[in-house]
């Protein structure tokens, strides 16, 4: 596997390990809060909520009940309808104190018998059961239940939208004798629900057996939506009316988006009606959509910045090794190893173009003297002065390596053996005119070099060996000196 490739698994486990991590933490504790707060919603303050109404239900609503059952069983009332309901304003005048005792907005008794309808103001007519607006009083005659709450326009009162609590008046063998009770403005209820839906800020609903919305804005025009009939929370009809006093917790989904609406509902056996308490959970929840993006956001960014570092460090730490792998530490010109390489690459480069290349080897003259005389580290210093000084009298094209010990290869691409001796003399001549200081020591040393031009079919080594050939041919001629190889046709 190459180096590349393992830097991209590097890579690609570092960001999906990263990506994993902070979607991971993210995700789970936005989780855990949703969770925490859906479990608020659900086991707290939906219950109390639903606690606090039923109470303000009970004080502001329960009254009127217990004011028209006490009409039911009123002596007075009984007495009066056994005498055979003589005295019309005596009636008039009890159901007009009850009216103004308990501020309702209508007190009344039908009477089951003359069909007469009697309120606190005066008789104002006879009911008939052909007449719509008293179909309620055939209704809570065949009921089984002692009373009905009935919101209705009431026909006596301008039609005002009035809660009615319908008592059935019955005599001591349970017959019926009539109905009585005391009505509510019912946009007066409205206004205690509304109010009761600012104060908890949760969507407040009451719904009687049937599943009939019974508080409603007096002014809409399509005010009633059965249960079974609204969006979204019809799914949770028949938990809803389940006859039981028992609370419920209930979830179904919102019809508008996806989030989840909680539900608290019980019965009042009192109105025997259901309060429905409800909140949507994305109100709640939207602070934590907020929270998710700018972790989200942080955890991108600081996964990006993860991953530049590592990018840059690696690649840092990778040109390290390779210019290690391929350069001579005293000279920090190219080791031998790298100049095969090169030496390849310049022959094949060679090949393509058509061009010709030449190699010097270099040799430092009686360089073992320079160890003798001052010492193994004096001598280091003025290898890799050498090093530098042909570095100086070379072309940047041209290609130097140190090939071992006080040796150097020069690779010359686009140069025949006639230029190639021209440019080893001039170096030649730099390195004998070079005064090397090393330490405190000065001293003047000589290269003698061997030059061969590649014959455009040899081998690397049988053009070094050529060149290195003619390196002895310097070094026996008297040192100090260009020699060039005899051609490759010649050499034997
Ligand atoms: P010649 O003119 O025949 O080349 O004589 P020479 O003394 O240079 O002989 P040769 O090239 O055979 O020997 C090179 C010497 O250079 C041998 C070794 O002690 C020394 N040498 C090789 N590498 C190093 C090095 O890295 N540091 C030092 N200080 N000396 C080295
Ligand atoms: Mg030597
Ligand atoms: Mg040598």
């Amino acid at each position: 596997m190459d180096i590349n490739r393992q830097q991209r698994r590097l890579f690609i486990s570092l960001v999906s390990l990263l990506t994993f991590a902070f979607i991971g933490t993210i995700s789970l504790s936005y989780f855990v809060a949703r969770n925490a707060i859906r479990k608020n919603i659900i086991e707290k303050e939906l219950p109390l909520t639903g606690d606090s109404i039923y109470s303000e239900i009970q004080r502001d609503l329960i009254k009127p009940v217990f004011v028209s059952d006490q009409m039911a069983h009123n002596t007075f009332l009984l007495d009066w309808i056994a005498k055979g309901e003589q005295d019309p304003d005596a009636i008039v005048r009890y159901l007009s104190e009850i009216q103004q005792r308990y501020n309702a907005l209508t007190s009344f008794y039908v009477s089951d018998r003359t069909r007469r309808y009697f309120t606190g103001k005066t008789i104002t007519k006879t009911i008939s059961e052909t007449d719509e607006d008293d179909r309620w009083f055939f209704r809570v005659r065949a009921m089984k239940e002692p009373y009905e709450i009935n919101v209705e326009a009431d026909a006596q009162n301008n039609n005002r939208l009035t809660a009615f609590i319908n008592f059935r008046v019955v005599d001591s063998a349970g017959r019926f004798l009539g109905a009585t009770g005391v009505g509510l403005a019912s946009d007066s209820i409205f206004k205690l629900v509304e109010e009761y839906k600012h104060k908890f800020n949760r969507d407040i609903t009451f719904f009687d057996l049937a599943g009939n919305s019974t508080v409603y804005d007096p002014n809409s025009n399509s005010p009633t939506v059965r249960l079974s009939e609204r969006p979204g929370i019809k799914v949770l009809t028949s938990e809803i009316l389940n006859g039981s006093p028992i609370p419920v917790n209930l979830s179904y989904k919102s019809a508008t988006d996806d989030s989840l609406v909680h539900v608290n509902s019980r019965f009042v056996p009192e109105l025997k009606w259901y309060l429905v308490v409800s909140q949507d959970e994305k109100e709640a929840v939207s602070p934590l959509n907020h929270i998710l993006l700018v972790n989200l956001g942080i955890g991108s960014l600081a996964t990006l910045g993860a991953l530049v570092l590592a990018i840059w460090l690696v690649s840092r730490h990778q040109q390290r090794l390779v210019r290690v792998a391929v350069t001579d530490k005293l000279t920090g010109v190219a080791n031998r190893s790298s100049a095969d390489t090169k030496f390849s690459q310049v022959r094949e480069e060679a090949k393509a173009s058509g061009e010709t290349f030449s190699v010097l080897v270099i040799d430092c003259d009686r360089f073992k003297q320079v160890n003798d005389e001052y010492g193994h580290l004096v001598g280091d210093l003025v290898i890799a002065e050498i090093a530098r000084s042909i570095r100086q009298n070379i072309r940047s094209s041209d290609y130097l390596a140190r090939w071992g010990g006080e040796e150097f290869l020069v690779l010359l691409p686009n140069a025949n053996c006639a230029g190639a001796m021209r440019r080893a003399e001039a170096l030649r001549v730099a390195v004998e005119n070079h005064v090397f200081t090393a330490s405190d020591v000065s001293l003047k040393k000589t290269v003698s070099i061997g030059v061969a031009e590649w014959d455009r079919t040899e081998s690397n080594e049988a053009l070094f060996d050529r060149a290195d050939r003619a390196l002895l041919e310097s070094k026996q001629s008297g040192r100090n000196r260009v020699t060039a190889a005899t051609t490759a046709a010649e050499y034997v």
